[in-house]
């Protein structure tokens, strides 16, 4: 379980998480929603202790994201996709995926290349595994960053905004490979501005706003006229997103 309690997180005077109280329990699908600047991105971070966090605390599976000898432990359960695709240029596609197992996990390289190779098959890329990131498209370049994640077999799957990069083609094969490991049972905390898709596959939605937890729903009341979308500036934000017809 992830546990984040009464999290605050400042940049200077800038406060921009003011209080977040989220639990995560393993099996569960949650998508993360909220305009832009809202600091998802930056709950996201500090899940992975990729920021310090000012105050309050997290613990992943009991371990303390804030210590420095148990934050190896949270890394190793949390696996994160950005954005961004932060392929590693200079190594092949498989090289790219075995790196952190044979690094990290200690795994042996006959194993990692077998479990690489099959992370490939599973996305429809196992053409590409000699292929550098240079070589590759958005999609193409975010399913290796997927199968790059799901390599340090992970608890829990963190997606940050992993197809706002990309056109809708491209979107529609990375949500296809999300939709296959959800129904495969993964934990998967997912920040999306992807709507549709955050209603199919989710169990529950929160949304931020203003570094707050305005709602936390399961995502059949948050998507119901007298659940979530009775809240105004939740309805507002989904017009926007062009994902309520009326
Ligand atoms: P979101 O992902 O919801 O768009 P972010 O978490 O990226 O929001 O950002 C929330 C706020 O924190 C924004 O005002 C952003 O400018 C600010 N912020 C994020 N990272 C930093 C940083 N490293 N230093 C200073 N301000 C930051
Ligand atoms: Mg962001």
């Amino acid at each position: 379980m992830i546990e984040i309690k009464d999290l605050y997180k400042n940049f200077s005077d800038l406060e921009v998480l003011k209080g977040v109280d989220l639990c995560i329990k393993h099996g569960e699908v949650v998508s993360i929603l909220g305009g832009s600047g809202s600091g998802k991105s930056t709950l996201m971070r500090c899940i992975n202790g990729l920021e310090e966090i000012t105050s309050g605390t997290i613990s992943v599976d009991g371990y303390d994201v804030a210590d420095k000898d148990q934050l190896r432990d949270v890394r190793k359960k949390c696996s994160t996709v950005f954005q961004q695709f932060d392929l590693y240029p200079h190594l092949s596609v498989l090289d790219n995926i075995t790196l952190a197992p044979i690094k990290v996990l200690g795994e042996s390289k006959e194993s990692a290349i077998e479990k690489g190779t099959a992370l490939l098959e599973s996305v429809g890329l196992s053409d590409k595994a000699n292929a550098y990131p240079a070589q590759l498209s958005g999609g193409q370049k975010q399913r290796i960053g997927i199968c790059r994640a799901l390599a340090m077999r992970p608890d829990y799957l963190l997606l940050d905004e992993v197809t706002s990069s990309l056109d809708p083609e491209m979107t529609a094969e990375v949500l296809e490979i999300l939709k296959k490991l959800t129904s495969d049972g993964i934990t998967m905390i997912s920040v999306t501005h992807e709507i549709e898709f955050a209603h199919e596959i989710s169990d529950r939605i929160v949304f931020l706003d203003e570094g707050r937890i305005l709602k936390d729903l399961p995502k059949e009341q948050f998507f119901a006229e007298d659940g979530g979308l009775a809240d105004p500036r939740i309805a507002k934000f989904l017009t926007k997103m062009g994902k309520v017809n009326g």
